[in-house]
Parts: structure tokens; C-alpha cells; sequence
């Protein structure tokens, strides 16, 4: 395999750099970066993160380096995911960032240019790329995580025609985990339609807008202290037929197309703690000349290259629409997550005693924070073990996981 960028590409990461050189500083690997605040418990400081991550995929947007592998059409720069995976390289040097944005444009982004009307996707994608317009994802529910096609929050057709004769839904129910769901402008919702059918079949796809009566949003706040996801209330929240992404009871299908860029972004989410990072933090140290650092440092790098390499498949499966995605996204997940723990590991072995600590520690706990971090993304996009069980029958060929539920109406089923 072979690791070094074609003469197309080294071409482009120069061009990525040129750009970068004239937008953006290098990191410094500490306090001074702004793009490392994400995740501050001072409001004030979260709030000027919020605020520079969205200046960022603005500006990125303007000169023509967002959605590098989008669809002209759709506003994005038509490239390959090559190219996006060098963009992200390069762009994991420098103090910018557009954070929590990348993550909704990965997960609505594909889902409405396969999926959405030419209206929607005229309406929603070009303020999506932009940054202008933020987005959460109403999927998991308290009882329905791993098993999303069991959930319980209902879509019912008004009887009423509503919203200027175009008819609509009620939704009622809750959601939970829902990451950002306290900034955002729209969700994407997934909602049961027909309980009287098997339970992948009575689902659809919604745009719901953040700001429609009867949404109540409660932050849930994490072990760091912040409130990355929250609980999200529906209570008779009124949406147009025309929010409607695919056709009724064909949400599950169209759900699944999220489901597969999401574990593809989480894990370009790395990009925050890139072996770069790791190394500057040994160097400051003094303890590049330890053999098992050394050695741990090597096993690093070599995690990252074999990423790369994932990362470019997994990108080109995405964006073709392809159905091996699955299978690409699950041997992704399963091995960034396991990178992630041994990238952090190292970095607080590296900073010894002082690991333990989290507000005296160096860069004001950031290593201390992607520790705890490392275990969401284990659960996020699909937890380690269903990745595990895609791979063992899609990878493997071993038999489906058994089911008593798949063939029944969900009405029939036994919930928790
Ligand atoms: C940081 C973070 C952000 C998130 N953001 C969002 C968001 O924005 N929107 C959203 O909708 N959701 C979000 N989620 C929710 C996430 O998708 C779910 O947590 C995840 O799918 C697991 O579901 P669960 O928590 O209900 O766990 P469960 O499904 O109840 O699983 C509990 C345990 O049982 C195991 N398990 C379950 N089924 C099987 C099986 N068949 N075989 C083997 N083991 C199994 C799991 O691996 C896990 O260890 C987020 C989660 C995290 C951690």
C-alpha cells in the first residue's frame, strides 16, 4: 500500500496549504488554540467557539473549500475523497475548525441529496454547507438506541389540512442523546407513521424546524461538564406533509443512509487529536528518547496511516451511494475507536502524574477531556459491539442476529 500522495494530490494538499497559510495560524498544541474550547464549561468561551467554528465554515464556504467531495450542484467543490481526507490532514495543523457544523453536514448532507425532494434539497443544503443553519439528530430515544427501528415517538396525519392547505403531522414523543439540539435551527427526525406493520416498515423521515411549539429541549450535562446531548420533548409539535424526506413508511431506508455517513464522520473526528498533537506533547516532555514511548509512538502513526488509507474507502462508499458502506463504515468505526483509546492513552501516559489532574493540567485538561471523550465515541454512531455483529454477517457470513420481532407488527411487540 502505498502511503505517499499521487502527483494530483500532493498537488492539491499544496493548494489546501496555500489556502490554510493565508486564513488560519498553526495550532500551538495548547491553552492559546481556539479551536480547542469545544468543549469549555465556561459558557462564555463555549459561545466564541460556537461563534468562530461557524466564521470558519463560512469563510471555507466562500472560497470554495466546503464539501470538497458535494456535488457542484449542491454547492460543494466536486472532488474526491481523497481530497477530503488530505483537506482534513492539512487542516488538523492549523488552529481552525468548524466543529459540531462538519458533523451535521455529514449526517443531513447525503440523506437529502439521495433522499429529498428538489425542493428540499434547494431549500436546505446550501445554508447547511454554509454553516448558516444548524442541524441536531432526532433518532435515539430512551427506549430505542442500538434497536432504532423499535422506537416509540408517533407521527400522526392531522385531520386538519394546516400550513396553508399543504396538510401535516403531529408528533408526539421523546428523544434523547440528541447532540446540540439546544443551537440548532432543524432536526432530522424519524418518526412511527403505522403501528400496525413490522417495525422497519412503519417509519418516516422528518424535517422538523427547532423552533416549532411544543419542542422542549433539556441539556444533559456529561461527566466533562458540559452538555454536549440533550433530552428532547415532542408534544403535539405540528410539521408541513412537505418535511416529509422520502416517502411515508420508507423512513427506515432513508434513515440507514444517515446511519452510514454518521459512523464515517465520528470517525474523522479524530482529526482533534492527530498523531502530530501526540508527538509535540512528547517532544515538550523530554521523552522522545523512551523506548516504550518510542514504540507507542510508532504503533500512533501507524493507526493513522492505516485510517487514512480506511478513511479514503469509506468516503468513496459514501458518497457513491454504495451498499458495501456498511461494511466499509463498521470496520472503520471499530478501528478508529480502538486508535482513539490507545492516541489518548498515550498522551496522558505521557504526561505522567499530571494525567490524573484535569484543571492544572497542560492545554487546560484537553487531553484529559478526549480520555473521557474516547469512551462516547465507543457508543456514538453505533456502539462498538453492533459494528462488531454487522461485520461478523456482512464481513463473516455468520448467521443474522435472531429476532422475534422483525416479522410482527410493532403494536404486537414487547417494549421495554
Ligand atoms: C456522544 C454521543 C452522541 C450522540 N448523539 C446522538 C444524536 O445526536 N442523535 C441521536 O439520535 N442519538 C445520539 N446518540 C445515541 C447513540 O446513537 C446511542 O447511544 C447508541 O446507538 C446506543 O444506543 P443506547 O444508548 O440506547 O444503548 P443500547 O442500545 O441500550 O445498548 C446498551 C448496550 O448493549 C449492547 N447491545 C445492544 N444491542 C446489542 C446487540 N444486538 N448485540 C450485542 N450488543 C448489543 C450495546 O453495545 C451497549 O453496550 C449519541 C450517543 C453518544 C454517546
Amino acid at each position: 500500500m502505498d502511503f505517499d500522495d499521487t502527483a494530483d494530490l500532493a498537488e492539491f494538499r499544496a493548494e489546501v496549504r496555500e489556502f490554510l497559510d493565508q486564513h488560519a495560524t498553526l495550532r500551538r498544541g495548547d491553552d492559546s488554540d481556539w479551536s480547542r474550547h469545544g468543549a469549555s464549561t465556561d459558557e462564555e468561551v463555549a459561545a466564541e467557539y460556537r461563534f468562530r467554528c461557524r466564521e470558519w465554515q463560512a469563510l471555507m464556504f466562500r472560497e470554495g473549500w466546503a464539501g470538497i467531495t458535494w456535488p457542484v450542484a449542491f454547492g460543494g467543490r466536486g472532488g474526491t475523497p481523497a481530497q477530503q481526507v488530505v483537506f482534513n490532514q492539512e487542516l488538523a495543523r492549523y488552529d481552525a475548525t468548524s466543529g459540531f457544523i462538519t458533523a451535521a453536514q455529514a449526517l443531513v448532507g447525503p440523506t437529502l441529496m439521495r433522499h429529498g425532494t428538489p425542493d428540499q434539497q434547494a431549500r436546505y443544503l446550501g445554508p447547511l454547507l454554509s454553516g448558516e443553519e444548524w442541524w441536531c439528530q432526532l433518532f435515539s430515544e430512551p427506549g430505542a438506541g442500538s434497536d432504532l427501528a423499535s422506537l416509540s415517538t408517533r407521527a400522526e396525519r392531522s385531520p386538519a389540512t394546516g400550513s396553508g392547505g399543504r396538510g401535516e403531522w403531529i408528533v408526539n414523543g421523546q428523544k434523547v442523546w440528541t447532540s446540540n439540539a439546544q443551537f440548532a435551527d432543524f432536526g432530522i427526525l424519524v418518526a412511527r407513521t403505522d403501528p400496525n406493520v413490522p417495525k422497519h416498515e412503519g417509519l418516516t423521515f422528518f424535517i422538523v424546524d427547532m423552533q416549532s411549539p411544543g419542542i422542549e429541549i433539556r441539556p444533559l450535562i456529561q461527566a466533562q461538564g458540559v452538555a454536549h446531548f440533550n433530552e428532547v420533548f415532542l408534544t403535539d409539535v405540528r410539521i408541513p406533509a412537505d418535511h416529509v424526506v422520502g416517502d411515508v413508511g420508507d423512513g427506515w431506508r432513508v434513515a440507514r443512509t444517515t446511519l452510514r455517513s454518521e459512523s464515517s464522520m465520528i470517525s474523522g473526528a479524530g482529526q482533534a487529536t492527530p498523531f502530530g498533537a501526540v508527538l509535540e506533547l512528547a517532544r515538550r516532555r523530554g521523552v522522545t528518547s523512551d523506548a516504550v514511548i518510542r514504540q507507542r509512538l510508532a504503533g500512533v502513526y501507524a493507526d493513522e496511516l492505516v485510517l487514512r488509507w480506511m478513511g479514503w474507502r469509506t468516503q468513496t462508499a459514501v458518497m457513491q451511494g454504495r451498499h458495501d458502506l456498511a461494511l466499509h463504515g463498521s470496520l472503520l468505526k471499530n478501528f478508529f475507536t480502538r486508535a482513539f483509546q490507545r492516541r489518548v492513552g498515550l498522551a496522558l501516559d505521557i504526561e505522567g502524574p499530571e494525567g490524573m489532574l484535569w484543571a492544572d493540567a497542560e492545554g487546560d485538561g484537553f487531553w484529559q477531556y478526549q480520555f473521557i471523550n474516547q469512551f462516547a465515541s465507543r457508543i456514538g454512531g453505533g456502539t462498538d459491539e453492533v459494528h462488531r455483529n454487522n461485520l461478523g454477517e456482512q464481513a463473516l457470513g455468520l448467521p443474522r442476529e435472531p429476532s422475534t420481532d422483525r416479522e410482527v407488527p410493532w403494536s404486537a411487540t414487547t417494549r421495554a
